[in-house]
């Protein structure tokens, strides 16, 4: 029987392919790990790699992602090093580096072997690929957060119609005979007092059912074609002399010939003033509100931006939910917002919401043009 004898190059060479492979199934390993953090993972792939090079003692290697850097450590820069880019979908995002702390000899690349320019080009796209994997988990998670989201809104605006119907009727019983009752000869003056009171308290109360049921959108918009920028300087013209009391600064940035959308002019107004009064609220030391318009890929946009108190991860996820309010009784309803969100809906919109706590708030709805015909479907 003949035996097959190894040449030293072919020996080496498989030495080197043995150190590839375990450095593939080292980076697997570590990306497998559960519940394992993207830090934690790009960390161990560079503790990994420059065992798997040729001089290991004196291999030292880097990964950077977006502008963070995982080292080993002794990592210094030298002349003597070999790097591949990280491209995650297409794009570059960092690279991977093996740098030589001490001079070598030249072989195919510099110092380093035609293996190992394919170990380390292999060891950037896996981690990409983990990079892409990951990406796409979270993406997946916050698609379900907000649909969670958006149905829990659709809950409670059927749960807030209901309620506000049902109770519109013995509403409208209590202000119709309160009125009657005052008309009533001989009434006594404190007895009227009294009527007045619960003719005011009823209306108090018609007005919140009446932004229930927008909120819910019991009440289709009256479209006609409207000019944003018309609706915004409408809206604001009552709001200077307010603001300027409070020390508060109100400047329009307005795009030149924005084209007209198909929307309700009084419920656009209505979004105005509710996001105008809550910047302004958010502001008791004055500040600048900033209210502009935008043309931007078929969408006509409206931004209202304040640098007021801003708001915690937790309010911002919440300011949608129909009576919730950080203000004192009197101050606020806990509707501005819940209103706002269904009037935009009701519009074919979206909202987007920055915020950040000591920094101030920007709204930003996006409303689409619509075609002139529109019009006619709602009126
Ligand atoms: P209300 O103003 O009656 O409290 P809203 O629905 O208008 O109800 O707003 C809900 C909550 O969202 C507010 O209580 C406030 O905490 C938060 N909020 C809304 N807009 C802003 C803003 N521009 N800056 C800071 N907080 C805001
Ligand atoms: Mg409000």
């Amino acid at each position: 029987m003949a035996k097959s004898q190894l040449s030293y190059n072919e020996k080496a060479a498989l030495r080197e392919r043995v150190k590839e492979l375990t450095c593939l199934y080292g980076i697997a390993q570590i990306a497998g790990r559960p519940g394992i953090s993207l830090e934690e993972i790009l960390q161990g792939i560079v503790e990994l790699l420059p065992s798997a090079w040729q001089y290991p003692e004196i291999a030292t290697g880097r990964i950077t992602l977006d502008g963070t850097e995982y080292k080993t450590a002794r990592f210094h820069e030298a002349r003597q090093k070999q790097t591949a880019d990280i491209l995650v979908g297409g794009r570059p995002r960092g690279a991977i580096e093996i740098v030589y702390a001490e001079q070598k000899p030249e072989l195919d690349e510099g110092p380093f072997l035609k293996e190992e320019r394919n170990l380390i080009d292999e060891a950037a796209r896996q981690v990409a690929l983990i990079i892409e994997r990951r990406q796409s988990k979270e993406d997946k998670l916050k698609l379900h957060a907000q649909l969670r989201h958006a149905d829990r809104l659709a809950t409670i605006g059927m749960l807030a119609a209901g309620v506000a119907h049902e109770l519109n009727e013995p509403l409208g019983n209590i202000l119709g005979f309160a009125q009657l009752a005052k008309k009533c000869s001989g009434v006594p003056a404190p007895a009227t007092k009294d009527i007045e009171k619960i003719e005011a308290a009823s209306l108090q109360a018609r007005d919140v059912i009446q932004k229930l049921l927008v909120f819910a959108r019991q009440r289709p918009p009256r479209k006609t074609r409207v000019n944003l920028n018309q609706v915004v300087q409408d809206s604001l013209y009552f709001f200077g002399a307010r603001c300027a009391k409070e020390g508060i600064e109100l400047v329009q940035a307005l795009w030149p010939n924005l084209p007209e959308i198909t929307a309700d002019p009084a419920q656009l107004n209505q979004v105005l003033v509710n996001l105008v009064v809550n910047a302004s609220q958010s502001m008791s030391g004055g500040g600048t509100i900033t209210v502009g318009t935008r043309f931007c890929d078929h969408d006509v946009c409206l931004i209202v931006e304040d640098t007021g108190a801003g708001m915690s991860k937790e309010v911002l996820d919440k300011i949608f939910v129909p009576f919730f309010t950080t203000k004192d009784v009197g101050q606020g309803t806990g509707l501005g917002m819940p209103v706002v969100h269904g009037i935009v809906t009701a519009h074919g919109g979206s909202i987007e919401v920055e915020s950040r706590v000591g920094c101030g708030t920007r709204f930003e709805i996006r409303l689409p043009i619509g075609q002139p015909q529109d019009t006619k479907e709602n009126t």
